[in-house]
Formats: C-alpha cells, structure tokens, sequence
C-alpha cells in the first residue's frame, strides 16, 4: 500500500480566502485587524518564522507589528509589554514568541496575555478553558490537527487516535480537541513504555515529539492514518518530520506530508483567530 498524502495547502488556502474577505470587512467597518508578535531572543529560526508570519499577515490584511524587546529583556519587562499590548484596543490577537531568555518562563509569561486576544492558546488559562469545553482559542497546530483529519474526511468519533507527545503547545490541546470529536485518545510521551505497541494499535497516529524519524512503520497499523507534526532542522537545513515517511508510506493508509501538511494551516488559523478575536472584541 502506498498511502495517500494529506496535504494541508488546499485547506491553508480555503481559510486564507475567509480570513481575508473577513480582515477587508473589518477593516472597511473601521477596525483593522492587528497581530502583535512579541520577541525575545537572537534566535535565525525564531526571526525567520515572524518574518513568515508578517508576511502571511500581511497578505490576508491583518496589520503585524513585532515587537522586539532583544535578547537581554527580562521576565518583568516582557511581562508589562504583553499587560500593555493586552490593554491597546488597537491590538487583537498576541504571540509570545519563544524561546525566551534564560530562566524566563514562558507560561508564566503568557499568564499576561488578554485570553480573548491569545490567538495562539498560550496562555495555560486557555488551555484550561478548552479543557472544560468553554470558548477559547487552541494552539493553532493541535487545532490544524484536527481540521487537517475533518478536512480529509477522516472520522475521529469512536475511533482510537494516539497522540505522540503531551506539550501544552501541541500534544495537550490536540488531545482535548480530538476527545471533543468523541474519539478515543491515549497521550504517549518519553516514558511511555513500548511506544509502537500503543500507537499501532490506533486507528490515527498523531506524531508531535519534535524526533526525526520516531515512527516509523513498526509504529502504524496497516491503513492508519498519520498525522506527522514534527518540524525538525537536519543538518542540511531541510525540515523533516517525525515520521520516517519512507517506510510509513508503505503501510499506512494515509499521512500528512512534512513540509505542506500541518504547517500551513497553523499559520492560516493564526490569522484565523486574529480576525476572529477582532470580530469578536469589535462587537464587545
Ligand atoms: P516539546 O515541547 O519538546 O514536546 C515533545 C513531546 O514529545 C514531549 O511530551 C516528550 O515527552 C515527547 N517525546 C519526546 N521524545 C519522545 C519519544 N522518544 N517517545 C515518545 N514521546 C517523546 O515539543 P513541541 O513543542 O510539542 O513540538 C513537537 C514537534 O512539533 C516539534 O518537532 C516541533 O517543531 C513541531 N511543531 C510544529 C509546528 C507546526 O506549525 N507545524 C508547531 C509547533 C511545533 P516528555 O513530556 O515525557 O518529555
């Protein structure tokens, strides 16, 4: 079996298309949507995912500002930015951008973030408020999990998902949104014991452990589906997933690519909540 491939552009591009028409109706009604991205640190692969980011912002109408406090800022510094930018109606929607300086923590940080404007679900308030099933923005990549699955026409409800990796970031969230579709899901992390035992008996292997080829077809059920989220640098500064797609494809039945799958739509659903938070902030 060669397995499908579930690309994440057509998706990425169908909620663009929304966000924009969306961004040029506030925009002409008065409010133009704004993202503010908050940066701490000298780090090339941090700076080269906010220029992305501006870029794609940009492109669909949402004004971005970054904001940069340098490498040397402090917790107390990063902290007022953040209670300011939460406090400017003129802003919308806020990332933290990590990593952070030494010994500042980033949920602690994110604790200063508006949750009606935390568009990426960084504050752990968020998190705790998707838990309980009450309205909160997701982390956009375990949101582009799921929405990649219901995209493909993928049934969640019944069916058995194992979600490799439990950060707040992605595999938490990502566990909660699928329990929200009524599949059922088991949360494996380093110490899961005999981890290809766990995971090939799902029905969906959700791969976030951010390892270069950790499954790999001893991993998979014949005919599973596999959602690949691992964005890895190699060496060569290409980006690879977690998946050892070679041997994958073989047997599973379907897998989300690395790059073009779960990518592009968490950065379209960023600008998503952005205007949605606009949207939504607009009419309190
Ligand atoms: P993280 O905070 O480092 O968390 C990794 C998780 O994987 C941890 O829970 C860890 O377990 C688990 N893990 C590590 N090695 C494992 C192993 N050998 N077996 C089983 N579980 C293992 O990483 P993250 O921020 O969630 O990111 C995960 C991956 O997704 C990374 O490749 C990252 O680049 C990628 N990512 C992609 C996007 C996107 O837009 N496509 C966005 C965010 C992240 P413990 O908890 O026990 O340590």
């Amino acid at each position: 079996m060669t397995a499908a491939v579930l690309s994440g552009r057509e998706l990425a591009a169908a909620i663009r298309a929304e966000t924009t028409a969306e961004a040029a109706r506030l925009s002409a009604a008065g409010t133009a949507p704004t993202l503010a991205v908050v940066v701490a640190t000298a780090d090339e692969s941090s700076a080269w995912y906010v220029r992305s980011i501006a870029r794609a912002a940009e492109q669909v109408g949402i004004a971005c500002d970054v904001v940069d406090l340098g490498q040397e800022a402090t917790g107390p510094e990063i902290r007022r930015t953040l209670d300011a930018l939460s406090a400017d109606d003129r802003v919308h929607g806020i990332i933290l951008q990590t990593p952070l300086p030494p010994g500042v923590d980033a949920q602690e940080m994110a604790l200063a973030i508006r949750f009606d404007k935390d568009v990426d679900g960084a504050n752990p308030l968020s998190l705790g408020r998707l838990a309980a099933g009450l309205p909160a923005f997701a982390p956009a990549t375990a949101e582009a999990v799921v929405r990649i699955l219901e995209h493909h026409g993928v049934e969640l409800a019944g069916r058995h998902v194992a979600v490799v990796g439990r950060s707040t970031v992605v595999g938490k969230p990502a566990a909660h949104l699928l329990l929200d579709r009524n599949a059922t899901v088991t949360v494996c992390h380093s110490r899961t014991r005999d981890l290809a035992a766990v995971t090939s008996a799902a029905d969906v292997v959700v791969a976030a452990a951010g390892r270069i080829g950790l499954i790999t077809a001893d991993h998979v059920a014949p005919g599973a589906v596999v959602v690949d989220v691992g964005t890895n640098p190699t060496e060569d500064g290409e980006l690879v997933g977690d998946v050892d797609a070679a041997s994958v494809a073989e047997k599973a039945g379907a897998l989300t690519p690395v790059p073009g799958g779960v990518g592009p739509v968490t950065t379209a659903l960023l600008l998503a909540h952005t205007v949605q938070a606009a949207s939504a902030l607009r009419r309190a």
